[in-house]
């Protein structure tokens, strides 16, 4: 192993315990100038610790552009000469795999559309053996279990620095956004994998430039370890992601606006009042569980009832009753609709499954 790799694999593993950890660069590697221009003009912002390239491009459509493919590899080496940033790309086979390592790629991460199909994850991670850095972005279904078998299918490979990418997922018609962040789903991978850097992708969650900001706040709102932001010196000509992509000015300009949160303080007042405030919450929560054990007793009772007159579970016209007017005392009280929708969906279904037991006995 050459000295340069030795010092490369450091860098990456000071990285990996940095916070935040900003990646930026195009969605695709077009041209060496685009892509020597655009890594310097990053690395002059002093906001960026990683260079991104698409080399491979999945599209959805054939017929357009597919990536510069390996051609761009020594571009990417070459920024990295010039600007000192470890690159990272996307890979889908275990040619991509090992041409990327050919020329230094520092990290390599799996796309959405390839976190969907365990053969080709499986494929890349024996590709992969330890020796580079590897993140899973999240599948394009809302599928948690299939994100982390991927994760756990590179992890298996032995490698060490492992991240994950939550860049959202897919759904059918027109949405505010490109991909539906479901920003539950990406919780819930944080808490089963606490050890592993989560990355947000708000480009290709949002698809277009506006919102980029709004998503980026949210993620470090809710403790993202790190950005994947596309960018390009010349956005609205870029080959492919035109519409997300952002200048590296403008991407230093958000990384200044984002209201960056450490995760904890040293502070004695504020760890009190927290204490207490959490104290009244747990004691509401188990306020609450006891109120809908109380309800869903309540639905037993009237189980037994339609049990003995033999009558359906579902009463659509009491159940639109019920959502009506919970849905609009709820709202008076400061909770949302979405909220409100779930909640009485969720205790709707317990409480038909409580009446299914009794009519069941
Ligand atoms: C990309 O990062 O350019 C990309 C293709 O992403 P995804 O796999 O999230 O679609
Ligand atoms: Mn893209």
């Amino acid at each position: 192993m050459s000295t340069q790799q030795v010092s490369s694999k450091e860098k990456i593993q000071e990285l990996w315990a940095k916070r935040p950890i900003i990646v930026s660069g195009p969605c695709s590697a077009e041209t060496e100038e685009q892509v020597l221009a655009t890594a310097q003009q990053l690395a002059a912002t002093g906001k960026v610790d990683m260079l991104r390239a698409g080399i491979w491009k999945p599209r959805t459509k054939p017929g357009m552009f597919e990536g510069i493919g390996a051609k761009g590899l020594p571009w990417l080496q070459k920024a990295k000469q010039i600007t000192g940033l470890p690159t990272a790309i996307e890979v889908a086979t275990a040619k991509q795999v090992q041409d990327a390592l050919t020329f230094d790629v520092d990290v390599l991460w799996i796309g959405a559309r390839t976190t969907v199909n365990p053969f080709s994850v499986q494929e890349i991670a024996d590709a992969l053996r330890c020796r580079c850095t590897g993140i899973g972005k999240n599948p394009i279904n809302p599928d948690l279990e299939l994100w982390a078998g991927g994760v756990e299918r590179i992890a298996r490979a032995g490698i060490k620095n492992l991240g994950l990418i939550h860049r959202g997922f897919s759904s059918y018609g027109n949405t505010q956004y490109r991909n539906a962040p479901m920003w539950h789903l990406a919780i819930e991978m944080k808490l089963k994998y606490p050890e592993l850097p989560i990355f947000n992708d708000p480009s290709h969650i949002c698809g277009k430039r506006d919102n980029l900001l709004e998503v980026s706040q949210k993620a470090i709102d809710l403790d993202y370890d790190g950005l994947m932001i596309e960018s390009h010196i010349d956005p609205d000509n870029a080959w492919s992601d035109a519409k997300q992509q952002v200048t590296p000015a403008r991407l230093k300009e958000m990384m200044e606006a984002i209201i960056w949160r450490k995760e904890d303080v040293d502070n004695k007042d504020y760890h009190q009042a927290l204490e207490k405030l959490r104290q009244q919450i747990n004691h509401l929560d188990d306020e609450m569980l006891q109120i809908l054990s109380q309800r869903m007793k309540i639905a037993d009772q009237i189980g037994q009832y339609k049990k003995d007159n033999n009558i359906t579970i579902l009463q659509p016209g009491r159940w639109q009753e019920i959502i009506e007017k919970t849905a609009a005392r709820g709202e008076k009280l400061g909770l949302s609709r979405d909220f409100l929708n779930k909640y009485l969906d969720a205790v709707h279904l317990e409480s038909i499954n409580h009446q299914k037991q009794v009519l069941d006995a």
